[in-house]
């Protein structure tokens, strides 16, 4: 991120959202929303501003484990380095005004318009994740969390300094469960996230190293590990006396005065019916397509498929393409990837960029679409079919080919 921030070539517009697009491969015009932050460019970041305000809310960043102040920055090493006000929960005492020595507070901002012009565009929108709150007691049962949660426990700059503890009571866990699929490879999401399984086995090797006297299982439908060495870390966790019982979890109920969760599995592989006690329940939820991504889809006139991940232009040999010359993907925008799939994907799709954008010119197709405008009865029916979004229908005009878009 330092890396990007320092790159004179690039530019950062954090906090805001692209509103509109216009034009075609080579010629995009974009309209971007910047949202206010209330906090000017003078800002140096020194934070006594945060020591003053008296408003504690959860840190979204911290998965609302921990707790930020009204006027606070998301997080340590945050780029760029600004802070922004809440202003939902901001009481507007205005001490924050008073201590700021470089008057770096201004409420007065409202959103701004800014308009750019660029040649091409790659989407990275990222991922989401499911909340399964009406699943194993999900947002009802304290000692229920999902990974990102514990991502944000055992991170150094995390709420617990890297620690894990219990939700409930802040005491060491003695007796971990891990519960895979929860929300994928089902009816709704029939996908496979893609990372949760090497998630719970590194997660899971970590947990051992800090408590290594705890009793920690994984309880999984199939453990995908079809990367590069993920086979050798699957052979080591379970080396490294991690229980894995292959089987969906049943029975699953709150304690009401200890906090723990009592569960039942069914292991298909050894024909038994297994009770645990845990301490600590961590849901290996879905990955979804992150919010943004719908949006963008429709600002871009670009096709999702039923998950809600845009569609590439061919699954094998064009992943990082969509049907709009110009408009590139990267990462879980498409679908479930791991980090080493995200970065080589990123790459080819800067790389097409780069091989664009170097040439100064893009080669046509010769045979193209043509609209017979006596004929044209302006069905919409074109505007549907065509798989290159490549035709243009104005209320009451007759339909027009987009030359730069259409292959024929
Ligand atoms: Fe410091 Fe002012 Fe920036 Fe707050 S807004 S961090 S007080 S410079
Ligand atoms: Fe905090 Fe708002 Fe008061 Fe500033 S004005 S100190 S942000 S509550
Ligand atoms: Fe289930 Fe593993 Fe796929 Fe995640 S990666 S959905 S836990 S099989």
């Amino acid at each position: 991120m330092l890396e990007v921030s320092r790159n004179e070539n690039i530019e950062i517009m954090s906090y805001a959202e692209v509103k509109e697009v216009k034009g075609y491969v080579g010629n995009y015009e974009i309209c971007i929303e910047k949202k206010p932050r209330y906090i000017t460019d003078d800002c140096n970041g020194c934070g006594a501003c945060t020591e003053v305000c008296p408003i504690y809310i959860p840190n979204y960043f911290d998965e609302y484990l921990g707790a930020r102040k009204a006027i606070d920055i998301a997080f340590g090493q945050a780029v760029p380095f600004l802070y922004d006000i809440d202003r939902n929960s901001c009481v507007e005492c205005f001490s924050c005004v008073e201590e700021c020595e470089l008057d770096a507070i201004d409420f007065s901002q409202i959103p701004e318009e800014k308009q750019i012009e660029v040649g091409s565009i790659i989407i990275a929108t990222g991922w989401d994740i499911y909340e399964p709150y009406d699943e194993y007691g999900y947002g009802k049962f304290e000692n229920v969390i999902n990974q990102a949660q514990l991502e944000r426990m055992l991170a150094p700059n995390g709420p617990l300094g890297g620690h894990v503890r219990r939700v409930s009571d802040e005491k060491e866990p003695k007796e971990i469960v891990f519960i895979q699929c929860v929300g994928s490879r089902d009816k709704e999401r029939t996908y496979c996230s893609g990372v949760c399984c090497m998630l719970a086995l590194k997660n899971a090797k970590l947990l051992k190293e800090e408590f290594p006297d705890a009793e920690i299982t994984i309880c999984y439908i199939d453990m995908r590990t079809n990367e590069k060495g993920f086979e050798e870390y699957y052979q080591h966790a379970k080396e490294s006396n991690i229980r894995l019982i292959r089987g969906k979890v049943g029975e699953f109920e709150e304690n009401n005065d200890t906090k723990d969760i009592k569960l039942r599995v069914y292991s298909s592989l050894t024909d038994e019916i297994i009770n645990i006690n845990a301490d600590l329940v961590i849901l290996s939820t879905a990955a979804l397509p992150s919010k943004g991504t719908a949006q963008i889809a429709d600002v871009l006139n670009l096709d999702v498929d039923k998950n809600g991940f845009l569609t590439e232009s061919h699954f094998g040999l064009m992943p990082q393409e969509t049907n709009t010359k110009g408009i590139f993907i990267a990462g879980f925008a498409q679908g479930p990837k791991d980090i080493a799939y995200s970065v080589s994907q990123s790459r080819a799709a800067a790389s097409k960029v780069a091989e664009m954008t170097s040439a100064g010119q893009i080669d046509l197709e010769l045979i193209v679409a043509e609209v017979d405008e006596d004929r044209c009865i302006i069905c919409h029916r074109c505007v549907k079919e065509c798989p290159k979004g490549a035709i243009k229908l104005e209320e009451g005009v007759k339909a027009t080919v987009d030359e730069i878009n259409c292959d024929g």
